[in-house]
């Protein structure tokens, strides 16, 4: 594991590097390239600083210094609030966000407002980011199971290889690396998702068909 964080870092430190090595070689004068390899350069510390928040996550999360806080809430409402701050993401991917409520009633739940905001995040950006290039969508529907409610974000998306399934909420784990990276990902969101659900006692799962699209779901305690 410390392996796989030192290689993981590794990537973005070298291009730093010869990034600046070759700014210091003259490059700074050479306006060809200079802006361009400082955007670069500032690129690559942006991932490292993703790398290390999510990683300080799991590591809290794992050593339960960060306990569920839970309280009663709305889940259509965050949901909403989740729509909204991804409906850039969306609209540059051209994914449709859908919420697809049983009813225009709220559907409370017990749980870490905070955390399920991560974990909805995480779900709704990775379900864009791996949709079909146009006329993509993401629904996120309920499903009412007395105690718990089982929460479903679907995609229309490249799907996962079966092989890949079990393995895709390990850290750093990526079905295909380079197209993770130019979305900008750390390979660390499942398994941040996995033990945020873990820490509330509940399971997560996961079907997917390649180029069909990938369903996540999820369950939550229902406020008594
Ligand atoms: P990343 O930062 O790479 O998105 P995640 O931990 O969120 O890391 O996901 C791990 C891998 O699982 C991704 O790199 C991708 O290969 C695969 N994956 C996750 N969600 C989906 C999805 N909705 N559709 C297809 N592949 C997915």
């Amino acid at each position: 594991y410390v392996g796989n964080v030192s290689h993981e870092l590794k990537t973005p430190i070298f291009s730093i590097q010869g990034y600046i090595a070759t700014l210091l070689d003259g490059g700074i004068d050479d306006p060809a390239i200079n802006t361009k390899y400082l955007e670069k350069a500032d690129k690559a510390i942006q991932r490292m600083t993703s790398i290390v928040r999510d990683l300080d996550a799991i590591t809290r999360l794992e050593t339960g210094e960060l306990k569920p806080d839970k309280t009663n809430f709305n889940i259509i409402t965050l949901v909403k609030e989740v729509f909204e701050a991804q409906e850039f993401l969306a609209q540059s991917h051209k994914v449709t966000l859908i919420l697809e409520a049983i009813h225009d009633k709220p559907i409370m739940v017990c749980a870490d407002r905070k955390y399920i905001h991560m974990v909805l995040s995480n779900l709704t950006a990775n379900a864009i980011k791996y949709n079909i290039s146009e006329g993509g969508k993401v629904t996120v529907k309920f499903y009412d199971m007395d105690a718990f409610l089982l929460i479903e974000v679907v995609d229309t998306g490249i799907g996962i290889p079966q092989s890949d399934q079990k393995r895709i909420f390990e850290r750093f784990y990526r079905v295909d690396r380079s197209r993770s990276r130019e979305q900008g990902g750390t390979g660390l969101g499942l398994s941040i998702v996995k033990h945020i659900i873990e820490a509330h006692e509940q399971t997560i799962h996961v079907k997917s068909t390649i180029n069909k699209g990938s369903s996540f779901t999820f369950t939550l305690e229902k406020s008594k």
